[in-house]
This record gives structure tokens, sequence and C-alpha cells, in this order.
């Protein structure tokens, strides 16, 4: 490569983690206490553009426009909701478009990321996997996902956005976490619930969360962070010992395998019966309550023989049930329960001990469920993958 070539690949900083951008800074000539300055900036402020880091000198703030960009998404595609949910469809430099979604709570943000362009698992209810898995995403995709959305909370006016300021630290952005260190600014939750199953992309995934967890760049408390997974059992059993004890959600969506296969072919590899058995061992291992996501699909798993077998299955576990009406995908085969067998399968697990939470479906005018607004940009793009909400049940 030549010393041309090599100027013209830009460092991407979400890319490099606390000691890579030490070590940036430092090849750059600098001390390393700017990586701490750039990290501010990109991290706890949303700023991306160089030349606003006031307190760089001006010349840095040349180099590093010219050198180095914040993260590699471009925002393609930015659709508002009602309800405060927005998604983004974000491109990367490779051509490959995902999707991200922030989600506005009474107690702040949470922002739902993808881990792959698209996915394999071909789950039937998603729109995800219509066409397959493009790749996985890096890290730094994964992160630039939690920054763009934000710096779009950042804008909000309400529920954690406008009139925040990200040096105080009674804000609501600012405040203390679990984890004893700051939150990111308006995000309070990171949950890995976007296109994609993350134990297929596993390396990138402990990576982004590591980083999200360093305090050198957001210091996000484990228990504001959720991986979802579709049941991927090596990957749920890695996790437990991976000593992170960040959240884990099991999208199960059937307590049969018949029914389950149906809706999900991973249930051939890693059966019903398995799939809890692990959530039990990383229960065990990290003391943290496993939730079980079960979208309720019109005559598919949504009787009360099948509320009565799940009570069953997850009998004497403390695990928490997240019920969601199906989100329609278009020119999908599945609808989405009625409401009163959903109130009839809620009273059927309680009856039975089993905690359980009815979700509300957010964003249905943007396309906020897995992968649809990808299944709209396709025609555009050609490329890549998307995914829901928090309370979209995925990967
Ligand atoms: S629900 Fe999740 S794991 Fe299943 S196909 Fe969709 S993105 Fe992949």
């Amino acid at each position: 490569m030549t010393a041309l070539e090599d100027r013209a690949i830009p460092t991407y900083i979400t890319e490099l983690d606390a000691a890579g951008l030490r070590d940036f800074v430092r090849s750059l000539g600098w001390p390393a206490y700017r990586a701490k300055q750039i990290a501010r900036w990109v991290y706890r402020r949303g700023i991306f553009d160089f030349r606003a880091m006031t307190d760089l000198p001006s010349e840095a703030r040349e180099v590093l426009a010219e050198r180095a960009r914040a993260h590699s998404g471009a925002v393609v595609t930015r659709l508002h909701a009602p309800d405060g949910t927005s998604k983004f469809a974000i491109a990367f430099p490779d051509g490959q478009v995902i999707e991200t979604v922030l989600l506005a709570y009474r107690f702040g943000y949470s922002v739902c990321v993808s881990t792959q362009a698209g996915c394999r698992m071909g789950c039937r209810f998603c729109a995800s996997t219509i066409g397959g898995r493009a790749r996985d995403l890096t890290a730094g995709e994964m992160m630039s996902q939690v920054l763009i959305a934000h710096a779009e909370a950042l804008e909000r006016p309400a529920s954690g956005g406008a009139g925040l300021d990200p040096d105080d630290p009674d804000s609501l952005a600012g405040g203390a976490t679990d984890g004893g260190s700051a939150d990111l600014l308006g995000i309070r939750r990171v949950v890995l619930m976007g296109s994609g199953e993350p134990f297929d992309n596993y390396d990138q995934v402990v990576e982004f969360i590591r980083r999200l967890m360093d305090p050198e760049l957001l210091g996000l408390g484990a228990r504001r962070i959720t991986v979802s997974t579709s049941g991927v059992v090596p990957g749920i059993v890695k996790l437990a010992h991976s000593g992170l004890g960040v959240n884990l959600a099991v999208s199960l969506h059937a307590p049969d395998d018949a029914t389950r296969t149906l809706l999900m072919p991973v249930n051939k590899k890693w059966p019903v019966h398995d799939v809890v058995a692990a959530s039990k061992e990383y229960f065990r291992l990290t003391s943290r309550r496993v939730t079980f996501e079960y979208a309720l699909i019109k005559n598919v798993n949504d009787s009360k023989e099948h509320a009565e077998a799940l009570a069953q299955l997850l009998s004497g576990f403390p695990c928490h049930v997240n019920l969601i009406r199906l989100n329609p995908v278009s020119a999908g085969k599945f609808e989405p329960a009625d409401k009163y067998t959903v109130e009839e399968f809620v009273a059927t697990l309680a009856a039975r001990q089993v905690a359980v939470t009815v979700r509300r479906r957010l964003g249905i005018e943007i396309d906020a469920a897995c992968g649809q607004l990808r299944r709209r940009l396709v025609p555009t793009f050609s490329l890549g993958g998307a995914n829901g909400g928090e309370d979209e049940p995925c990967g």
C-alpha cells in the first residue's frame, strides 16, 4: 500500500478499544491523554466533528479531521414514530445497510443494535432472515449504531434528551450505574436484539460489550446490557462463563419442539429443553434472571395448551416471560394473536406463578419490527439486514 493510499483510509475511532485509541494518538506524536479527550467527545457528548472538539489544539483537530472519522456508519433513512421510537437505516463503507432502533421510555432511552447484516437463522416470522446473512458486523460497527442513536437522543426534547448536561453527573443522562461508572448520556440500555444472531458473531459481540462497559469509553453497567439469542446453546454457555454478567434474553416462542421447529429451524439443532437447561446454567453462574421472549402468533403458539406447556417447561425456574403480539411481516404468513387470546395466555401463566409481562409493540408505524424497514430498502440498497425494537422479540 502506498503512503497516499494509506492516508486515504480513515481511522474509525469506534473500531479502536481504549488501548488502541491511546496507541493511535501516540502514533500521531501526541500525549496519551488526548485519547481521553477524544473519547469524551465521541462517546459522551455525541460530537463526531473533530473540528468542534474545542479542548484539542487546532492543529490536532485538523489532523484528526483529515486522518480519522468518529465512526463508520452513515444514516441513509431516519424514521420517527409517534410513540417516540426512531429507526435508522445505517450504511457502512462497503455498502452494507443495517437497522438500529431507538426506543423512548420513561426512564430514558434504549438502543436496539444489530449484530449482523442480515441473518441466517431462518426464523419464519422474521424479515431479517429473508435475504440470509450478508456478513458479521464489527464491534466498531455495533458501537456506531449506539452513537448514532445517542446523538439522536441528545436532540430530543424529552425522556432523556434535551436539557441534559453532559457534564452534570446528577442529570438523568449522567447518573451512576450499578457498575459505579457514568451512563452513556441519555442511553440507559443497550439491547443486542436487532438483526442477526449475536452468538453467530460471538467474538465481535463480546468485544462490543467490553467496550460498552469500559469506563474509558462508555462505562455502561452490565445490568444495562442485554444479549438476545434465538437459542444457540453453546453461545449461552460460553457467555455464562465469560464473566461479563450481562442480561440474557432467549427467543423461545414455543414450549414444544414441534411448534418451535416450525417457527425456528435452530430448534432442530438445539431443542427446547436444551435451551432452557442452558438458560438455567446461565442463571446459576451469573445470578441474572433470564427473559424468555414469546411472540404470540394466531393459531400457531397461542392456545391454552401452549400456555400450560410453557408454564410446565419453566416451572420452578425464576425467569421472566415477555409476551408480545407478533408484528406482522409484510408478505409473511403469520398473523398476530387476538387480544383476548393474549389475555387468556397471560392468565394461564400467572395462575401457574410464571412471571409474565405483555410488551407493547413499539414503532409499528415505522416498521420497527425485525427487518421490516430493511425489506423496504432492499430494492434500493440490495444488501443488509435489520431488526426490531427492544419490545420486538428477535435474535
Ligand atoms: S429473529 Fe433474530 S435470530 Fe431469528 S432470523 Fe430474525 S434476526 Fe435472525
